[in-house]
């Protein structure tokens, strides 16, 4: 099928798990807080500052009521990495009377794997549970390593590049029930899946505005404050700002836009639901068609929006210089360095992938603005490609024979 031209925009962009595009919704409720209101939401001596205040407050409920949280649960940051640095970091620092392990999956992002190296280094136990082929949490491990020295446990609730959603509300009872508190860095998951702090027994949970057609450099912390709350060891001193526990002159433009794009998910979440996974199918399937391609994580319970296939014979560097009019990643944004080091994913190492086949996988990210001929062009593209390819490599082979014959 030919696609039709009329809405692909190119380059095409199928790389959300790095990033969105910002609403344009989102855009036009943050101007006025660059060049009119422009205030420090902490003035309070004037205009400027009681509106820009009110504005961050405003934000705050919006957020708040997605994870169904209360406004004051809400600490502004700067994304999902200061998040999860805050909250392990901030709690293993407060409760190392309590005790010194923590427990963490083999398939966290390295904003948080990161931080439990350099917690070990200042004496705490961490232990990382393993994941299946799917990168399903190992439930008898992790229970296993829940300790009476066991102070926080850390698990991602959706994972960034194979999609795989963690079973949230069944590991929060588990540490409910023994005292130990829960964290989950739900920056993929926002938006994509629904999050109920209270129902899932979530204590700390880390989100990020860019990932939800929010702007970049603004995020935040969800801390419980209900049945004695949370306490937290500031890392960053000075001004007082977020109740001392986060200091810095708030962000009010990217807080506004982060309000926006989190109301925005709200209320178009049934539906938005629906047209990723129609485009991520039509994707996959249309890909996977041809036989060397299989599709990693929990096809069962994955987000939404994500599609991680490996490509026998051909790799990802290969296949996406070849393609370059699509935006397509070999993973994590956070670890492309990696892969021009010769280093390759620890989550696909996790599930149990070799270099080789690691090296030869691709992450789509369909996304709010991705189109229907967006996704068809990209499938006649790739499978195109895939079957010149292939009878590149057979004449190969032939040609390899006979002159071996001869
Ligand atoms: N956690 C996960 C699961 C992510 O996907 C990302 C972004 N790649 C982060 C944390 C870091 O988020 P931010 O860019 O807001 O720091």
């Amino acid at each position: 099928m030919t696609p039709r031209k009329t809405d692909i925009h190119f380059p095409i962009y199928l790389d959300n798990h790095a990033s969105t595009r910002v609403d344009p919704r989102v855009v036009q409720a943050m101007l006025p807080f660059f060049t009119e209101q422009y205030g420090n939401a902490s003035s309070s001596d004037h205009r400027f500052g009681w509106y820009a205040k009110e504005a961050v407050d405003m934000a705050r409920r919006r957020i708040a009521k997605t994870i169904h949280a209360e406004p004051n649960e809400i600490i502004f940051t700067s994304g999902a990495t200061e998040s999860n640095n805050l909250a392990l970091k901030g709690i293993a620092e407060t409760y190392r009377d309590k005790g010194n392990h923590l427990v963490t999956c083999a398939t966290e992002h390295s904003s948080v794997l990161d931080v439990c190296r350099s917690l070990e280094l200042s004496g705490f136990r961490v232990t990382v549970v393993p994941v299946d082929w799917a990168g399903r949490i190992e439930m008898d491990a992790f229970e296993a390593a829940l300790t009476r020295d066991t102070i926080l446990v850390s698990v991602m609730a959706a994972n960034n590049e194979i999609g795989t959603c963690a079973p949230i509300e069944a590991l929060g009872r588990m540490c409910r029930s023994r005292q130990i508190l829960f964290h989950t860095d739900a920056a993929q998951a926002f938006g994509k899946i629904q999050l109920n702090v209270r129902t899932q027994c979530i204590d700390v949970m880390s989100l990020s505005a860019h990932k939800i057609y929010g702007p970049k450099g603004i995020g935040a912390l969800f801390l419980r404050r209900s049945n004695g709350g949370v306490r937290l060891m500031p890392q960053v001193d000075g001004g007082g700002h977020e109740w001392g526990l986060r200091a810095g002159s708030l962000n009010v433009p990217g807080i506004v836009g982060f309000g926006e794009a989190a109301h925005l998910a709200e209320s178009v979440y049934d539906a938005e639901r629906k047209h990723l996974a129609m485009l991520r199918d039509k994707l996959e399937q249309g890909i996977t068609e041809s036989r060397d391609v299989i599709v990693n994580g929990d096809t069962e319970n994955r987000l939404p929006n994500n599609s991680s296939l490996t490509f026998f014979g051909i790799t990802a560097k290969e296949l996406m210089s070849e393609v370059r009019e699509i935006a397509i990643s070999t993973g994590s944004a956070c670890t492309s360095e990696d892969i021009e080091r010769e280093e390759y994913s620890h989550v696909l190492k996790a599930i149990g992938l070799d270099s080789e086949q690691a090296k030869s996988t691709v992450r789509f990210g369909v996304g709010r603005f991705t189109t229907e001929n967006e996704i068809d062009y990209t499938v006649a593209r790739i499978t195109a490609y895939l079957r010149q390819h292939r009878a590149a490599a057979a004449l190969a082979t032939v040609k390899n024979y006979s002159t071996r014959d001869r």
